[in-house]
C-alpha cells in the first residue's frame, strides 16, 4: 500500500532568519507607528478570504491609512524579495525531505500565496524534489488548512492509499490532517502537552515515516 507524504512549508521546512516585522521594515523603512499592525490586519483578512494577492491587500491597507510615499505594487515586490532573503532550509531538513521523496510520493501542502510559496520552494531547490505542491490561495485550491478541502485537493494531486502530514502548527496542521483522515507528525511545540505524534525534527518524522 502506498503512503504519500506531504510537508508543511513555513516553519516546518523553512526557517526564518528574521521576524516578520523586521522583514516588513525592509520593504518599508521608517514605517509609521501602527503601519505594521495595519499591514498584518489587511494581509490576514485577505488570506482568510482566499485572496490571490494578500500581500498587495496588506500594503494597500497601509498606503490608504498612512502617508507613505510608495506604490503598493512596489512595496509588495520589495517585501517578497526581503521575505525570500530571510528564509533558510537547514541541510538536515533538505536531506530528510529528499530521503522521503526518494521512497514515497511526496508533496508540499501550504497555506500561502501561490507566487510567494513557489519562489521559496525554488530558492531552496525543494520544487525539484517533490512531486506535488498545493498552495491554499491558489484559485485552483481555494481552501486553507485546517479545512479538509485542501487535504482532499492534496489527495487528488498524489494518488495513494494513505496520507501522512508533517507540520509545525497544531490547530492547522495536526488537527486539520487528522480530521481529513491522515496520520500526522507535529514538529512544533504548540497544542497539547506531549502528544504522541510530536517529533523533535523533520529528520525524526522522516525516520518514522520510512521505518
Ligand atoms: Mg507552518
Amino acid at each position: 500500500m502506498t503512503t504519500a507524504v506531504f510537508f508543511d512549508l513555513d516553519l516546518t521546512l523553512l526557517q526564518y532568519t528574521d521576524d516578520f516585522e523586521t522583514i516588513f521594515e525592509r520593504a518599508l523603512p521608517n514605517a509609521p507607528d501602527g503601519a505594521y499592525e495595519q499591514y498584518v490586519e489587511g494581509l490576514l483578512h485577505a488570506f482568510d478570504h482566499l485572496s490571490t494577492t494578500p500581500y498587495r491587500a496588506g500594503f494597500e491597507a497601509v498606503v490608504k491609512e498612512f502617508d507613505v510615499d510608495a506604490e503598493p505594487a512596489e512595496l509588495v515586490s520589495r517585501y517578497h524579495e526581503a521575505e525570500l532573503a530571510a528564509t533558510t532550509v537547514p541541510d538536515a531538513t533538505h536531506e530528510a525531505v529528499s530521503r522521503v521523496a526518494a521512497a514515497r510520493p511526496t508533496g508540499i501542502l501550504t497555506n500561502g500565496a501561490l507566487e510567494m510559496q513557489h519562489a521559496k520552494l525554488e530558492a531552496h531547490g525543494l520544487d525539484e524534489i517533490v512531486d506535488a505542491v498545493v498552495v491554499s490561495n491558489d484559485p485552483d485550491v481555494a481552501a486553507r488548512k485546517p479545512d479538509p478541502a485542501i487535504f482532499r485537493t492534496a489527495e487528488e494531486s498524489l494518488s495513494a492509499a494513505n496520507y501522512v502530514y508533517v507540520g509545525d502548527t497544531y490547530d492547522e496542521d495536526i488537527v486539520g490532517a487528522r480530521n481529513a483522515g491522515w496520520e500526522a507528525f507535529h514538529v512544533g511545540t504548540d497544542g497539547p502537552e506531549e502528544p504522541p505524534e510530536r517529533v523533535a525534527s523533520v529528520e525524526e518524522a522522516a525516520r518514522k515515516i520510512l521505518d
